[in-house]
């Protein structure tokens, strides 16, 4: 007997979504179009599929569910679209629909609300769960877990380093140039510890004291991009509290994922009436690390100290959440050139995503690997031997990437290590020539 859906209670803003003309000029952005060349797996297509599920003519069953996943979440649609249209606002709200009201596998159900939920946002628990996994390694054992899980323990770093900042880092230039804030990220703290202390450094010799408060806790990035919208509330609420007691010239952030959903804590919140106008307030004072260096003007304090001679090519991959939602794509170039000059060699589709997409690559490792292997390729391609970047994520999944093809020698990494390490003169790089 057939069935006709029923119509679901409302989670779609309707007008944002009518906004969308049909034009079609997101579709050459959009990674899984790209790979898939599928309608439904395009921006148009899921704001289609969207409405269809709203008005109640297609079911929120496993066909509509499974182009929704398909999403990498990477907003590339947002930045080429004429019409101003909000996908990730439409796709984090159908989002939340799909987690409230569709019944995943047990699988995908213990990996989403245990395995990613219950350990990513919380430092002391993933420093735990990296224990086992780096045992495991150590004793060549990953080899008889299955491919999935296997591909997975590929993405831990070897060199992952943990750090807890301190709560004040004085400037450590002779003129003092402000005080900013600073978000430590869960990951970032976790296995790039000294990622966060390179960037640290960087703010204090651009004449910065940092503050770096305790009570700081995961951005919601997370929870946002997977459709926990009540979580990344609680989250916004937490940070917010942390930061609006202090006096800071800005907050600023090294990680692209957490930034973007930082710079959005306003609209996270707008129903709240208690919390809407602070969310806005904070998330004015944002800014990542990149943008706050550029607009410092300096690297180093001193950019006489930077002209180190880089005779190495290197390249910039855009996270997708950097040069999308935040449009930030000019200041990592200008940064990287105060060093590397005419090395610096463009990444063919370098604002394609790479696969990682927060925990996509966990989710959906088949499509994460396709774009993994073609942001490979593109690498390669142009023979960079140092690729850099500003999201943990991409830097795990191009690494990997890059391992897998046989060509770990290429060096990715942290656009603020990148500097760091060339500002104090002590570039593997160039020793290795
Ligand atoms: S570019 Fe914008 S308006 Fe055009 S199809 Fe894509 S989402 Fe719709
Ligand atoms: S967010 Fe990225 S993957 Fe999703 S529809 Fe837009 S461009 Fe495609």
């Amino acid at each position: 007997m057939k069935t006709t859906p029923t119509r679901p209670e409302r989670f779609l803003d309707y007008d944002k979504s009518l906004a969308c003309i049909h034009c079609g000029l997101c579709l050459s952005s959009c990674p899984t179009y790209l790979e898939t060349g599928n309608e439904n797996d395009s921006p148009r297509g899921r704001i289609y599929l969207m409405r269809a599920v709203q008005d109640g003519r297609l079911p929120l069953a496993g066909v509509a569910v499974k182009h929704f996943d398909l999403c990498l979440g990477c907003r590339a649609c947002e930045a080429v679209c004429p019409s101003g249209v909000q996908y990730g606002e439409l796709l984090e709200h159908t989002r939340d629909h799909v987690e409230k009201n569709f019944a995943r596998s047990w699988f995908q159900t213990f990996l989403r609300r245990v395995a990613i939920e219950q350990i990513f946002p919380f430092p002391w628990r993933m420093k735990l769960a990296l224990l086992p996994a780096r045992l495991l390694k150590k004793l060549r054992a990953d080899k008889l877990l299955p491919a999935l899980a296997r591909d997975a323990l590929n993405l831990i770093p070897a060199d992952a380093s943990a750090a807890k900042l301190p709560e004040i880092s004085p400037a450590t230039a002779q003129a003092k140039r402000g005080r900013v804030g600073f978000i430590e990220g869960c990951v970032m703290q976790v296995m790039f510890g000294k990622t966060n202390k390179a960037s640290v450094a960087l703010l204090n010799r651009a004449g910065f004291d940092v503050l770096t408060p305790t009570e700081q806790g995961c951005c919601g990035a997370l929870y946002a991009h997977s459709g926990r919208l009540e979580q990344a509330r609680e989250c916004a609420r937490q940070n917010i509290a942390a930061f609006e007691r202090l006096e800071l010239d800005g907050i600023v952030i090294n990680a692209a994922g957490c930034g973007s959903t930082l710079k959005e804590y306003g609209a996270l919140l707008r129903d709240d009436p208690e919390w809407a106008g602070r969310g806005k307030n904070f998330s004015r004072r944002v800014k990542d690390l990149t943008e706050w260096l550029a607009a410092a003007g300096s690297v180093y304090g001193n950019d006489a100290e930077a002209e180190t001679k880089f005779a190495t090519k290197v390249t910039y991959h855009d996270a997708c959440h950097l040069a999308h939602p935040q449009r930030i794509t000019r200041q990592p170039r200008e940064l990287l050139r105060v060093i590397v000059g005419e090395n610096l060699v463009e990444l063919p589709e370098s604002d394609v995503c790479c696969g990682s997409a927060g925990s996509y690559n966990l989710t959906e490792p088949e499509m994460a690997a396709r774009l993994q292997r073609r942001k490979t390729e593109n690498i390669l391609r142009i023979g960079a031997k140092v690729v850099v970047t500003t999201n943990p994520g991409c830097i795990l999944q191009i690494r990997a990437g890059l391992q897998r093809a046989g060509h770990a020698d290429v060096e990715v990494l942290h656009l603020a290590d990148f500097l760091e390490r060339q500002g104090r003169g002590a570039s593997k790089v160039a020793e290795a020539e």
